[in-house]
C-alpha cells in the first residue's frame, strides 16, 4: 500500500459541486496558461491559471482518468491538488451530441460575429467553441 508521500489527492470542483476526486494519483497533467505541467508527489507548491483543456490523472501503470476542464485554476501543496473551474466533466459524463451541437452553434455564431466585426461576440464564441472542441476531444480519447 502506498504511503502518503508517494500519492496525490486530486479534487476537481465547480460552482455546482465536486466533479472528481481521487486519493491515489501518481501523476497529474494540466495545461496552464504558460504550458503543460506534470505534477508528481512532493512537487513544489503551484498555483496557476488553466486553459480550457483536459486534466489527466494517472493512478497506475495504465490507469488514466481524463476530465474536460473549462479554465479556472490549479492549486497544489502538501500532496493535495485542487482544480477549481467554471465547469468540468469526467470523460464518461460527456454528452458528445450536445457538445457537437454546441460546436456547430458556436462556429455559426462566430462567423456571423466576424462579419459584423463584433469583437465581444467573436471572443465569446471562440471560448464556447474551445469548450465544445475540448469536450469532444476528451470524450473521444
Ligand atoms: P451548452 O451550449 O451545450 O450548454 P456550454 O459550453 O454553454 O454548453 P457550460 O455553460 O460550460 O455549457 O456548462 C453548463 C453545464 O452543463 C455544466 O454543468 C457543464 O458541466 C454541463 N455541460 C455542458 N456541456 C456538456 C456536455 N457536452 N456533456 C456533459 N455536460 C455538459
Amino acid at each position: 500500500m502506498a504511503d502518503n508521500n508517494s500519492v496525490l489527492t486530486v479534487s476537481i470542483v465547480t460552482p455546482d459541486g465536486k466533479v472528481y476526486e481521487r486519493e491515489d494519483a501518481r501523476l497529474v497533467i494540466v495545461r496552464t496558461k504558460t504550458g503543460q505541467l506534470g505534477i508528481m508527489p512532493n512537487h513544489v507548491p503551484v498555483i496557476a491559471s488553466l486553459e480550457v483543456d483536459e486534466v489527466k490523472v494517472n493512478s497506475g501503470s495504465d490507469e488514466v482518468d481524463e476530465i474536460a476542464v473549462n479554465g479556472g485554476f490549479v492549486e497544489f501543496s502538501n500532496n493535495i491538488l485542487t482544480v477549481i473551474a467554471d465547469s468540468a466533466e469526467k470523460q464518461a459524463d460527456i454528452d458528445v451530441d450536445r457538445a457537437t451541437a454546441a460546436r456547430e452553434r458556436a462556429k455559426k455564431a462566430l462567423e456571423e460575429a466576424r462579419q459584423k466585426h463584433d469583437n465581444q461576440e467573436i471572443l465569446r464564441n471562440q471560448v464556447a467553441l474551445r469548450r465544445a472542441i475540448n469536450r469532444i476531444h476528451v470524450a473521444k480519447h
